[in-house]
């Protein structure tokens, strides 16, 4: 057993047990079945740094990573997760030129410009505009002489053009406003940001020297957009880091050049169980062909999963089977483990090879992703807690009231018949069995004031912790200086709400 390194006499002091001993009782536990003992504060919780390793050549400022998954990330919502430090996993239940697109639009994302606003023309009705202030918000939409981005522009309809006109069915062209506030490309950020300020307008629509719309930037994003200075970019063109998922399948190969070409700076070989001779091979192949392409493979649970991986040539690990909230492959295959002993002892294999681990799945609050990282884990990547928000993929939806979006899990049937005849029913008459479920969220509204709370959250339980920052937490960890303590039923019971008669959870 590694000794602490404290003197004798504050060892004597230390109450609780170090992880070593928590995750060596020959159970398996998970995030719920712990707490985390509180250190000494000698710093403001703004002081706290995030700063991790994604993988053995990517750092991040923000260990917080979305998940791989149809629900969850296209390119709206990398492109929001790398501007606040963390990075979106692109999935590929789609088509390769869908999943290479939306590799390009992340990096090729300027800062504060809408390159793909919703458009009409000049004879579609206000009843359009009603439908898409209905489905996505924006009441400020361009008109185009052909109704689509790149045509040319004639017109803006806000909602002050159409406030009080009943007759729903009238034409734009007759309420558009035409005398415009334009912006003519070349321009910048910020010499659109100028303009937008003075024209004292909601939407600036930028064209290029035929009068065509080219994009659109919106009053509510200069606040909004001012600065990112946690970013995760390439050192050298600036340029947001892209992350993608593909298979270990033949036909990935393809896939993954074309992402390559899109620009990718890190790929996940997706696998619910990753120690495979596929896998193998796909590492073999990616750092032949591509060898300056960071790979993270995936996923295990086990030690000898890990060192499998790690003597493949991964550049980082994702950890976690069957803990994922859409997930039964504990229930249908009976094969995984409870996540933060997966976590554990996956990372201390990991870390003495310097690959950093990513705990995937089955984080649900914020203290679970400090659990995650408290044993070990470097980076949270997650489905359900970032799933519901504004730039996830999918129209959002009411039942009984309440602002749903669709999450779904990657191998229930649903998500498998998107993609039924290129990927996963074309095998003969191969019978799948699913191992995920199909469901809803609710609306947490925008990444953009989601993950700052998530963040904040963070910084404040490593204060509690009296760590200022993760790599301090995981030297504690290593020093057995980091406490724990297993919690009774009981324990959590008290550990959670209780005793009311009712109560609201609001995030702030
Ligand atoms: P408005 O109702 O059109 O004035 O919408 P706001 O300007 O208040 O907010 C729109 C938000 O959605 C901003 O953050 C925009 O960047 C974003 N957005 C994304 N795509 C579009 C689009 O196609 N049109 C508009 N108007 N906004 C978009
Ligand atoms: P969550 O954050 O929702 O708890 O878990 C998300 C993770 O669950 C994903 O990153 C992925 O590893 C895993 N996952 C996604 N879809 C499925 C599925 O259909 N079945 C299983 N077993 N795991 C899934």
């Amino acid at each position: 057993m590694p000794a602490t390194t404290l003197p004798p006499s504050d060892t004597a002091l230390l109450d609780g047990l170090s992880a070593h001993d928590l995750f060596n009782q020959g159970v398996g536990l998970t995030y719920g079945d712990f707490i985390l003992l509180p250190g000494h504060i000698d710093f403001t919780a703004d002081e706290v740094n995030l700063s991790t390793q994604l993988t053995r050549d990517i750092t991040l400022k923000t260990p917080i990573v979305s998940s791989p998954m149809d629900t969850v990330t296209e390119s709206a919502m990398a492109i929001a997760m790398a501007l606040h430090g963390g990075i979106g996993f692109i999935h590929y239940n789609n088509t390769v030129a869908e999943q290479a697109e939306h590799v390009k639009n992340v990096k090729k994302y300027k800062n504060g410009f809408i390159t793909d606003p919703k458009t009409v023309s000049p004879s579609h009705t206000i009843n359009d505009i009603d439908a898409i202030k209905h489905q996505y918000g924006y009441s400020g939409v361009p008109v185009t002489e052909n109704g689509a981005m790149g045509g040319k522009l004639v017109g803006m309809v806000t909602s002050r053009d159409i406030d009080f006109i009943t007759d729903r069915n009238t034409p734009i062209s007759e309420i558009m406003t035409t005398d415009l506030v334009v912006a003519t490309e070349p321009c910048t950020l910020e010499e659109a940001n100028q303009i937008l300020r003075q024209s004292k307008k909601g939407k600036l629509p930028i064209v290029n020297s035929a009068g065509q719309l080219v994009a659109l930037i919106s009053r509510s994003d200069l606040a909004k957009n001012r600065d990112y200075p946690d970013a995760s970019k390439h050192a050298d063109n600036k340029q947001l880091l892209a992350g993608a998922a593909i298979g270990t399948r033949l036909a990935d190969r393809e896939r993954l050049d074309a992402l390559v070409n899109a620009g990718l700076d890190v790929v996940i070989l997706d696998s619910s169980q990753g120690d495979s001779v596929f896998q193998l091979e796909m590492i073999k192949h990616i750092k032949a062909t591509h060898p300056d392409l960071q790979i993270i493979g995936g996923n295990v649970v086990t030690s000898t999963q890990a060192k499998s991986l790690i003597d493949a040539g991964v550049d980082g690990l994702r950890v976690g089977m069957g803990v994922g909230s859409i997930c039964t492959t504990q229930e249908v295959m009976a094969v995984g483990r409870p996540q933060a002993t997966a976590v554990y002892n996956t990372s201390m294999l990991a870390k003495q090879h310097g690959i950093p681990v990513m705990a995937d799945g089955g984080i649900a609050t914020i203290g679970h992703m400090m659990k995650a990282l408290s044993v070990g884990g470097s980076i949270a990547m997650m489905g359900s807690m970032l799933a519901g928000t504004h730039e996830t993929p999918g129209e959002y939806f009411y039942k009984d009231g309440i602002r749903l979006k669709k999450y779904r899990g990657m191998g229930s049937a649903e998500a498998m018949k998107r993609n039924s005849a290129s990927r996963y029913f074309s095998e003969g008459k191969a019978i799948k069995v699913a191992q995920g479920v199909s469901g809803a969220v609710m609306d947490k509204g925008s990444i953009h004031t989601y993950l700052p709370y998530l963040i904040q959250g963070l910084k404040h339980g490593l204060q509690d912790l009296g760590q200022v920052s993760l790599s301090n937490v995981h030297s504690a960890l290593a020093n057995n200086t980091l406490r724990f303590e297993r919690r009774s039923p009981a324990a959590q019971t008290e550990g959670g709400v209780h005793s009311l008669h009712s109560y609201e959870k609001s995030m702030i």
